[in-house]
């Protein structure tokens, strides 16, 4: 099975990519992970892609692009994905169309979270607090300023994924408002509809 998650910052997408791996034992591809471990590690990409993102920017297509043509072939996506954070531009959609194309492979649905805007500056003031209570590191953009630039960085430039991906039939929307089982009840009931070809 291959999914994408697609929704602003602190909808949730990690939360239930995490429950999807578990329940369905396929990898989760988050872009955002893969590029702080390659900040982490000090190497080219990382180097390019550190300024970027602590700015609350996107990454060059051609980076994330590259990264995840990379990823997707390795054993354990091999029987399939959560996409997390990817694609976030129309040009990412159609460059992993092209990606998956050449391995005669395709998507089973695009999952979007709806959320309320206005409340995910609270959800990330309050993910924020926990993290330094549980003792834990704080990501270098996860600042009110720099959200407020991710936020706006999706309106422009993700958000026209969703008319993109209801063109081309693969759109399922969730109520990401709803409490974290529903969500995730709804994701599931999402993901069968999607696989049994309702
Ligand atoms: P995330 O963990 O998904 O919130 O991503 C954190 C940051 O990594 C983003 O604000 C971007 O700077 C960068 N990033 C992650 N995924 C992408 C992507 N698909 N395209 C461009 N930049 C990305």
């Amino acid at each position: 099975m291959r999914l994408i998650l697609l929704g602003p910052p602190g909808a949730g997408k990690g939360t239930q990519a995490q429950r999807l791996v578990e329940r369905h034992g396929i990898p989760q591809l988050s872009t955002g992970d893969m590029l702080r471990a390659a900040v982490k590690a000090g190497t080219e990409v990382g180097k390019r892609a550190k300024a970027v993102m602590d700015a609350g920017q996107l990454v060059s297509d051609e980076i994330v692009n590259q990264i995840v043509a990379e990823r997707v072939d390795e054993a354990d996506a091999k029987n399939g994905f959560i996409l997390d954070g990817y694609p976030r531009t129309v040009p990412q959609a159609e460059a992993l169309n092209r990606i998956l194309a050449e391995k005669g492979r395709g998507l089973d649905a695009v999952i979007e979270l709806k959320v309320d805007e206005t409340a995910l500056v609270k959800r990330m003031e309050k993910r924020v607090a926990e993290t330094i209570a549980a003792g834990g590191t704080v990501r270098a953009d996860d600042n009110p300023e720099s959200f407020k630039k991710r936020l706006v960085e999706y309106r422009e430039k993700t958000a026209p994924l969703s008319a993109y991906y209801a063109r081309t039939g693969e759109l399922r929307t969730v109520d990401g408002m709803a409490d974290i089982d529903d969500v995730t009840r709804q994701i599931e009931n999402a993901v069968a509809a999607a696989t049994a070809g309702a």
